[in-house]
């Protein structure tokens, strides 16, 4: 039966993103010890990926929409991927991506201002800003042994921010800690331990991290037990000892070996994580602007950074964010009623002190007055398009991430409860075009840059965080060129709908800090 299925494709996670080639199907191999994949072809004669995706028709009469073309915009997304592949090769293989203060932060925003220049852009300019001692591992490695064997874990990778482990590493005892609730951990001594804990996206937030640190463990290993063995990167545990994420691959090799051990005979972890904090590093805000019939501003930003090939989180965003500057960059100015600004963010992957900075820039009293007085509208393009896939579906065989030939709906905020009217065009816009929602929105924008312009701007947002989300998986072919379509279409019909309304409709008093 399983052959038959029209337009389910089966793709396996590839440990390394850059063998993968990235616009064609195909079973990857899986980490030994793990079911094979089944190989189920794809239903369309070219066998690609591209081809099999669902395209949303054009609505009568929004021909004009037409030159916003998905395989254009996703061709953006191959181009940053790129950037992140060649920091990558320069010596950092297993902490790499677009990271803020690395010449990949700095090649991107070169990219970047080389895109709003071709469009003709105007005032086009690299903005730097100062960063605090950014944190970078140099390097680290994970070996588990017990009853003759030894497990090197070539997925562990430390938390955002984790505390460096002491000089020449640690040899401690392990400990299988379940999924790292407190019925998990009774009766278990974790004090100077390695601690090992099980979770998925999906399941209930057990706090394991912190419950393995509160018991004193040493370092503490949470496994993500999506199928295969991917490399996540977490943000910040907060935890006095450092944290790493471990794919399922080898999370399950590990526990099978603390199983197999004769009572009374404990596996043992050794383990090194060194760590420079960087100073003098800096990152950039990258401006564009699309001068309108009045000074009245309209405003498209998209964060730069992301981590690994960062296609999803957040390629796809600046790449609907450019794909919005062009289109209308076309655009007559007269019958531009308001003034485009575009930004290039820095980003937020850098969670913990001193981070942010552009956003703090933008936030600064007189920064804000002079930006934002008379803003009709602001989009974060963030996550706009996700490859919906499914964690081992029902009555399929083998141990794996199924993918389909749609893209998520995402969760989403449009103004919020104090702007109705707001709230009304985007879920028409987004309906006409094809962009499925979560049916309530979120009271605030979904976690996300527009957090940081929302409580003054009218601000609209869309976002999804799936399966390849911070993962060394998270390549190009995760971000579905029919969703950036469908989406940047519906930004841009959003942008002609509010500009046909006066800025009061829109504007509202400042919102207060939230307080959660
Ligand atoms: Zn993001």
């Amino acid at each position: 039966m399983r052959n038959t299925m029209i337009g389910l494709l089966a793709v396996t996670m590839a440990a390394s993103a850059a063998s993968l080639d990235s616009r064609a199907i195909r079973a990857q191999a899986l980490p030994s010890g793990a079911a094979a994949p089944p190989t189920t072809p794809l239903a369309v004669p070219s066998g690609k990926l591209d081809d099999a995706l669902l395209e949303w028709p054009l609505p009568p009469g929004e021909q004009a929409l037409s030159t916003i073309d998905g395989r254009r915009l996703h061709q953006l997304v191959e181009e940053q991927a790129a950037i992140s592949r060649r920091y990558r090769d320069q010596g950092h293989p297993k902490f790499w991506g677009r990271i803020i203060g690395t010449s990949a932060d700095a090649e991107n925003a070169q990219w970047l201002a080389s895109k709003f220049n071709a469009f003709g852009l105007t005032d086009v300019y690299i903005q730097p800003l100062d960063l605090s001692p950014q944190w970078f591992p140099q390097r680290w490695e994970v070996t588990v042994t017990g009853g003759g064997k030894s497990i090197t874990l070539e997925s562990a990778q430390p938390d955002y921010r984790a505390a460096a482990l002491p000089a020449g590493g640690i040899d401690v005892d392990a400990v299988y800690g379940g999924f790292g609730s407190a019925a998990d951990f009774v009766g278990k001594d974790m004090k100077g331990k390695a601690v090992f804990t099980y979770t998925m996206l999906g399941l209930h937030n057990e706090e394991a991290v912190k419950r393995a640190d509160e018991k004193g463990a040493t370092a503490i290993f949470e496994v993500d037990m999506l199928p295969g063995n991917m490399r996540y990167q977490a943000y910040p545990s907060n935890t006095r000892a450092p944290a790493f994420t471990v794919g399922s691959g080898d999370g399950l090799a590990v526990r099978d070996l603390i199983a197999s051990l004769p009572p009374g005979q404990t596996a043992r972890v050794k383990a090194t994580l060194e760590i420079q904090m960087v100073p003098n590093l800096k990152t950039a805000l990258v401006w564009g602007t699309l001068p309108g019939a009045t000074d009245e501003t309209v405003y498209i930003v998209a964060h730069r950074d992301g981590w690994f090939e960062a296609s999803g989180d957040n390629a796809g965003g600046v790449a609907a964010m450019i794909g919005l500057a062009e289109y209308y960059s076309k655009v007559p100015r007269a019958q531009r009623r308001r003034t485009m600004v575009f930004i290039g963010l820095d980003g937020h992957h850098n969670t913990g002190p001193g981070s942010a900075v552009g956003g703090v820039w933008l936030n600064d009293p007189a920064n804000k007055a002079r930006l934002f007085a008379k803003t009709a509208l602001s989009i974060n393009c963030e996550h706009p398009s996700t490859i919906q896939t499914y964690v081992r579906p029902r009555y399929v065989d083998g141990d794996a991430l199924h993918w389909s030939n749609m893209y998520m709906a995402q969760q989403w905020y449009a103004g919020g409860p104090s702007r109705p009217e707001l709230t009304a065009i985007a879920v028409k816009a987004f309906k006409e075009f094809g962009v499925p929602l979560l049916t309530e929105p979120d009271p605030r924008p979904p976690a996300g840059d527009l957090g940081r312009l929302y409580r003054f701007t009218p601000g609209v947002a869309t976002s999804e965080f799936f399966h390849y989300f911070h993962t060394d998986r998270e390549s190009p072919d995760t971000v579905p060129w029919t969703g950036l379509q469908a989406t940047t279409r519906a930004y841009a019909k959003i942008i002609d709908e509010v500009n046909k309304l006066p800025l009061s409709t829109f504007q509202r008093p400042e919102e207060p800090v939230p307080t959660r």
